[in-house]
């Protein structure tokens, strides 16, 4: 386990249980999805997670351009996971960050467990994501939307994709940092997401070191939170669906 430092004087989790933001550690930001929000896409979502925001469009299956990038045996899954110049408090840099290219390849390659890729040969399916408001947990916030949109879009999926940031703070364990827990001085950070009906991990990353003990006192958490995600992204679709059009609030 890290050693906390001593200068530490911010409490994240206080007597009573509760986290900076009211929050207890079990509870997750609130959250709002919405399916089919972008009508030229194949299908699509945004998704707001306590200040994230989010929206995802899916297009495909279609041929595989550059066709050298195609695969006889399955679609091939381009994820684009962008931030927008304005969303986070020093301008972003436009230009592709290697973290850009790092969350693209985590959230693509954990959103194709879900797909029967296996169906669409020689195809593609294109993810684009744009995050316009971050506040920690964007890469999860992104593929949360983006499993919505996958279903909006009718893929054939063998499940959802849903997750939750699990982690410690202040030596306490909590599920969905913000980015003032993300910075506490012992911080452990771990994006996780699952596939719901499974339980199969498909992203699982961790910025930070924790002990067995830790892990295995918050992952049960994590999981259940995930849950209530699922949840919230059926209802999107419910919704939309139930409406035969795009949802009002
Ligand atoms: N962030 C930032 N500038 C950047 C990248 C990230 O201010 O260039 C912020 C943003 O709010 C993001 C948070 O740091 O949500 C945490 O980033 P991390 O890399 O841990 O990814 P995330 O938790 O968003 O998946």
């Amino acid at each position: 386990m890290m050693a906390k430092k001593t200068e530490d004087k911010i409490v994240y989790v206080d007597s009573k249980g509760k986290r900076l933001d009211g929050r207890k550690v079990e509870e997750l930001r609130p959250i709002k999805i919405r399916a089919g929000v972008i009508p030229s896409a194949d299908g699509s979502a945004y998704l707001e997670w306590g200040q994230n925001k989010v929206f995802a469009a899916v297009h495909g299956p279609r041929p595989c351009l550059p066709k050298h990038t195609a695969s006889p045996y399955k679609a091939v899954i381009k994820f684009d996971y962008k931030m927008a110049t304005f969303s986070v408090p020093d301008r972003k840099n436009p230009r592709p960050s290697r973290r850009e290219i790092e969350i693209s390849k985590v959230c693509g390659e954990a959103l194709e467990k879900a797909i029967f890729v296996e169906r669409f040969p020689n195809t593609e399916i294109v993810v684009i994501v744009a995050v316009i408001d971050s506040d920690a947990g964007s890469r999860i916030a992104s593929l949360t939307a983006a499993s919505v949109a996958m279903a909006d879009a009718g893929i054939p999926m063998r499940d959802m994709v849903a997750g939750t940031g699990i982690g410690r703070a202040g030596g306490k364990m909590i599920v969905d940092l913000n980015k003032a827990e993300e910075d506490a001085p012992d911080a452990v950070d771990i994006p996780l997401a699952i596939l719901p009906n499974s339980k199969e991990i498909v992203l699982l990353q961790m910025d930070g070191i924790m002990t067995k003990k830790e892990w295995e006192d918050v992952y049960p958490l994590g999981e259940k939170a995930i849950m209530q995600v699922y949840e919230l992204q059926k209802n999107a679709l419910k919704a939309k669906y139930a409406k035969n059009g795009v949802e009002e609030k």
